[in-house]
C-alpha cells in the first residue's frame, strides 16, 4: 500500500494529503520547502508557484507531512530509549500528576497549568530561548494562532489544548529564520508533534534549533467554523462567551455562567478529516506529553518521554513552579487516561476500516497501522511465541476485586493479567476492559471470578508469532495467554501486541 514516489514531492502532497482533504495545516511543508512553493493563507494551504520549474527533484513536502507514510519508523527513535512501552500510550519512562503551584497559571489553564510552568521557567534557566506555541484572542477564544512566545509574558496567553489547526510547524520556521531563534520549544497535538519529528528525522537544518517539545494529549480538532455556528444555534452560547472546552466522551463548553454538555454525536461530523482516523491520544513522541487529569480539575496528567523531557520537568519541581502527585493515588485518572486512548485508537481503526471498504481515502499515515510490511511478515513468521513472550508473568486470583485490579494495573501498567486458581491452574484473564464494564463505586464488590467470558484466547510456544499476531487481531483483542500444548491449563507466558510492535521495531536505531 505504500505510494509510489514522484520526483516532484508536491504531486504526491496534493494527491494523498491535500486533495482528499487531510490537511491539518500545520505548516510543516511550508517550512520545510526550499524555494518557498507553499504558503498557509488563512484556512488554507496554497502552492504558490510550480517547484518542478526550479527542481528536478524534492522529496521533502510529503515526507514531513505528518499525514503520510514516510519517515514513521524514524520518528520513533526519539523516544524508544524509554523504558516502558504500552501500545495506546508509546514509549515512556514516568506517568504521573502536576499542577502549577501558581494559582494564576492554573486558572488561565485548561488543567492544572503545567505546560506554562514548565515552559516559564525554562525561559528563565535559558534552557529555551522561545516557545512556539497557540493562542488565542480573548473574543475567540477557541481560535489558535500560532505564536512565537520570546519573553514570559507571551507564554501566560499559550493556549494548552488543541481545538483548531494552528500552523505551529510553519511557526518554527519563522522563528529560526527571522528571529534567529536558536533553543526553541515547540507545543502542539500530536500530529504537529509528528510533523516536527519528521522535520528532526529529515535533519532538516532548522531543527537543530529545537531544544524541546511538549505534546498535548489530544482527542480530536475540529473544523471551528460550523462546530461554533450549530453550538450556538443549538445552546444559545457565542463564541465569545467560551470559557473553556473540555473534550471526553462528551463536548463539554464552560462559560462563566454554565457548563453545556454535548454529546459526541452532535459534533461529530465537525471533527477533523484526518483526526477521524488518528490513533495517537498522547503525543507519542513528545519529550513530555500533558493533558487533563480528568475527573479531577486543576491537575495534569504528565507522560514523561525522553532524557531531555526527564531534565526539565526535573528543574521544573526542583524550582518550585510545579508540584507533583503520583498516578497510583488515583487510579480513576489512569483509568480514564486509558479508556480515552484506547477509545481513540478502536474509533480510528473501525473508521480506517469503513474507509477502505467504501473505497474512500484514508491518510496512508493511519493506514500504514493496519497492514505488516513484506519484510515484517517474513520477521514475524521466522519467530515462535516461545522467543517473544513475556514469561515472567504478574497473576491475579479469582478473588481479586475490580477495585485491586485496577490498583493493580495503575501501579504496574499492565493491561491484562491471567487468573490463575489456588493449585496455579488458569481459569481466565482479567483485562482493563473487565474494569471498565463495572461501575466505579461498585468495584470493590465485584471478583475477577464475576466476569464472564466466552472464550478464552491461547497459543501455544511453537507456534509463531505471525499466527499470534492474527489471532489478536481477529479477536480484537492486544494480548493472548501462552499455555503448554499437553495441559492447556498451564500457564507458561503472554504475548501482547507491545511485545510484537517491539520486535518490530528492535533493529531501529537509537539515539
Ligand atoms: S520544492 Fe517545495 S513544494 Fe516542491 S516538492 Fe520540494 S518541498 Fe515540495
Ligand atoms: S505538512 Fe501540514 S500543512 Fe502541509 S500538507 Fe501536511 S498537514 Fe497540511
Amino acid at each position: 500500500m505504500k505510494a509510489i514516489r514522484d520526483l516532484i514531492a508536491y504531486n504526491d502532497l496534493k494527491k494523498w494529503v491535500i486533495d482528499p482533504g487531510f490537511c491539518t495545516l500545520c505548516g510543516a511543508c511550508e517550512a520545510a520547502c526550499p524555494v518557498h512553493a507553499l504558503k498557509i493563507e488563512g484556512d488554507r494551504l496554497l502552492y504558490v508557484h510550480d517547484c518542478s520549474k526550479l527542481m528536478e527533484f524534492c522529496p521533502i513536502c510529503y515526507d514531513v507531512c505528518p499525514h503520510t507514510d514516510a519517515l514513521l519508523l524514524e520518528t520513533l527513535s526519539f523516544v524508544t530509549d524509554a523504558p516502558q512501552m504500552r501500545e495506546n500510550l508509546g514509549y515512556y519512562r514516568k506517568i504521573l500528576l502536576a499542577q502549577a503551584v501558581d494559582p494564576k497559571l492554573r486558572e488561565l489553564s485548561h488543567s492544572g497549568g503545567v505546560v506554562t510552568a514548565i515552559l516559564l521557567n525554562s525561559i528563565e534557566k535559558k534552557f529555551i530561548d522561545s516557545a512556539i506555541v497557540s493562542r488565542s484572542e480573548e473574543e475567540t477564544p477557541l481560535k489558535l494562532q500560532p505564536s512565537i512566545s520570546l519573553v514570559p509574558d507571551d507564554i501566560f496567553s499559550a493556549v494548552d489544548a488543541g481545538y483548531s489547526p494552528s500552523a505551529v510547524a510553519k511557526a518554527f520556521g519563522k522563528a529560526v529564520h527571522e528571529y534567529g531563534k536558536t533553543k526553541i520549544a515547540f507545543v502542539g497535538t500530536p500530529c504537529q508533534v509528528l510533523a516536527i519529528r519528521k522535520l528532526e528525522s529529515w535533519e532538516h537544518k532548522i531543527m537543530d534549533s529545537l531544544k524541546l517539545v511538549i505534546g498535548f494529549i489530544c482527542l480530536w480538532s475540529f473544523s471551528l467554523k460550523p462546530l461554533l455556528e450549530s453550538v450556538e444555534k443549538t445552546y444559545q452560547v457565542k463564541h465569545s462567551e467560551i470559557k473553556k472546552v473540555t473534550l471526553n466522551k462528551e463536548y463539554v463548553v464552560h462559560t462563566k455562567e454554565r457548563t453545556v454538555r454535548i454529546p459526541i454525536k452532535e459534533v461529530e461530523k465537525h471533527i477533523l478529516n484526518s483526526c477521524l482516523t488518528c490513533t495517537d491520544y498522547t503525543s507519542q513522541l513528545a519529550d513530555i506529553s500533558v493533558g487533563g487529569a480528568h475527573p479531577l480539575e486543576e491537575w495534569s496528567t504528565v507522560i514523561i518521554r525522553t532524557e531531555t523531557g526527564e531534565k526539565i520537568f526535573n528543574d521544573a519541581l526542583k524550582s518550585g513552579v510545579i508540584r507533583t502527585k503520583s498516578i497510583e493515588e488515583e487510579p480513576e485518572v489512569f483509568a480514564h487516561l486509558l479508556e480515552m486512548a484506547d477509545f481513540k485508537r478502536k474509533t480510528a481503526l473501525e473508521e480506517i476500516e469503513r474507509k477502505r471498504a467504501a473505497e474512500e481515502p484514508v491518510p496512508l499515515a493511519s493506514l500504514r497501522l493496519t497492514y505488516l510490511l513484506p519484510k515484517e511478515l517474513r520477521l514475524l513468521s521466522s519467530l515462535t511465541v516461545e522467543q517473544t513472550m513475556t514469561k515472567r508473568v504478574m497473576t491475579v486470583s479469582p478473588n481479586t476485586t475490580m477495585k485491586e485490579l485496577l490498583e493493580i494495573m495503575t501501579k504496574h501498567h499492565h493491561m491484562g493479567y491471567p487468573v490463575l486458581d489456588e493449585n496455579n491452574q488458569l481459569t481466565g484473564i482479567a483485562t482493563f476492559e473487565d474494569v471498565m464494564k463495572v461501575p466505579a463505586e461498585e468495584r470493590d464488590k465485584v471478583k475477577v471470578s464475576d466476569i464472564k467470558k466466552e472464550r478464552l484466547l491461547t497459543v501455544y510456544p511453537d507456534e509463531t508469532v505471525i499466527a499470534a499476531y492474527n489471532k489478536m487481531v481477529e479477536h480484537g483483542v492486544g494480548r493472548i495467554l501462552v499455555v503448554e500444548r499437553e495441559n492447556p491449563k498451564k500457564l507458561l507466558g503472554i504475548i501482547t501486541r507491545t511485545d510484537i510492535m517491539q520486535t518490530l521495531r528492535w533493529p531501529m536505531k537509537r539515539r
